[in-house]
């Protein structure tokens, strides 16, 4: 759900927030924060900034972004990649808006908190990607899209959770290096089996690789255990329980369905256009739970919201509205910007070019 233009004025942004479907957004909290959010969206309309809101925003974050600018780390940069706006705010962690920058360099890609990292794209760098391709040297490298531009300027293609299994079909020869989500790794190889070998890092190497630490979370005693209490038999055509890529593989196993975070979206919204969604947990980021209860208010959905990513928890409202109030000033942006060098921009560009082209 976002905030539409024609309801700028501070009245139309509480009305807009007293009719949201979210359980935790007591009045208080709307009074307390309709005057920020009614700053922050009219700074961005004034100085027409593109304000791209990731699907694990807090909802309050989220809501800035208009429909159009919402989506997954994907989608959300390849939005950046045509906008002719000077300025685009990336609410989601930094490896994300490197990914708006190397698609759109010429563009300011601002970033509310720069410190903000990731289990994956942290524990796995460009001497990593390195070391593995001494160790293989004639199987093309993929690397999800969870990473740092100077990892992905090593590898051979770029992809995402939900276009790893076609672009790793397509990929010349039998095995393919995957890095660096140990977990989405082995999902792959059970996908692939029989068709293609999946080299990761640990598997017959000594590289260390990396995990969600979100998703690493759920264990299938909790999937068990979600059934069991919310009542989602498995198979059950309106109740369905939804795992991630990134989730262990004997999750993936349990879940009705499993799927990227925007295959999970157009599941649901499948299922709800045909009237056959009526519950529904989803094993991923609890904050995208809160943002799908807001879009689909008929669904029931059960959340884990101690399941939170602590990095993408760093954005809020409060830091949004630091950037836009520095851009309003002409105050130095460096705390907030995202700069990659030529080089680098360069190399990284040719495995994510190779994957839209794959995948399109
Ligand atoms: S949820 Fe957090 S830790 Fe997991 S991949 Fe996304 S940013 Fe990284």
């Amino acid at each position: 759900m976002s905030i539409q233009a024609e309801n700028l004025n501070l009245e139309g942004v509480k009305t807009e927030l007293y009719g949201r479907n979210h359980p935790s957004l007591t009045p208080v909290d709307i009074e307390a924060h309709a005057k920020t959010l009614h700053r922050v969206l009219a700074l961005k309309q004034k100085h027409n900034v593109v304000m791209l809101g990731h699907n694990y925003m807090e909802p309050l974050v989220f809501g800035l972004s208009t429909k159009q600018e919402q989506g997954d780390s994907l989608g959300l940069s390849m939005h950046a990649a045509k906008t002719t706006a000077p300025y685009i705010i990336f609410n989601g962690v930094p490896f994300m808006a490197e990914t708006a920058k190397i698609l759109n360099p010429s563009k300011t890609v601002l970033v509310a908190d720069k410190t903000a990292g990731c289990s994956l794209a942290d524990n796995f760098g460009a001497a990593d990607v390195k070391s593995l391709k001494v160790m293989y040297p004639d199987v093309p490298v993929m690397i999800y899209i969870n990473s740092y531009a100077d990892a992905k300027a090593e590898s051979d293609v770029c992809c995402t959770s939900a276009n790893a299994a076609k672009i790793a079909r397509e990929m010349p020869g039998d095995q393919i290096v995957f890095v660096p989500d140990i977990y989405f790794a082995q999902n792959l190889e059970d996908e692939l089996a029989g068709e293609k070998t999946v080299i990761y890092p640990g598997k017959g190497n000594h590289e260390k690789g990396a995990v969600c630490e979100v998703h690493e979370e759920f264990r299938l005693s909790d999937l068990l255990a979600v059934r069991e209490s919310f009542v989602i038999p498995k198979g059950h055509g309106s109740r369905v329980l939804y795992a991630h890529w990134e989730c262990r593989r004997e999750v993936l196993r349990e879940a009705d369905f499993y799927g990227s975070t925007s295959q999970i979206m157009q599941d649901i919204a499948k299922r709800v256009k045909e009237n056959q969604l009526e519950r529904a947990f989803v094993a991923s980021e609890c904050e995208l739970t809160s943002n799908l209860s807001q879009e689909f208010p008929t669904v029931q959905f059960w959340t884990a919201c101690s399941v939170r990513c602590s990095h993408m928890a760093k954005v809020n409202l409060a830091k949004v509205l630091h950037i836009l109030e520095a851009i309003d000033a002409g105050d130095s942006l460096s705390d907030y910007e995202v700069t990659l060098g030529p080089d680098v921009i360069e190399r990284a560009r040719t495995p994510i070019e190779r994957m839209l082209q794959m995948s399109a």
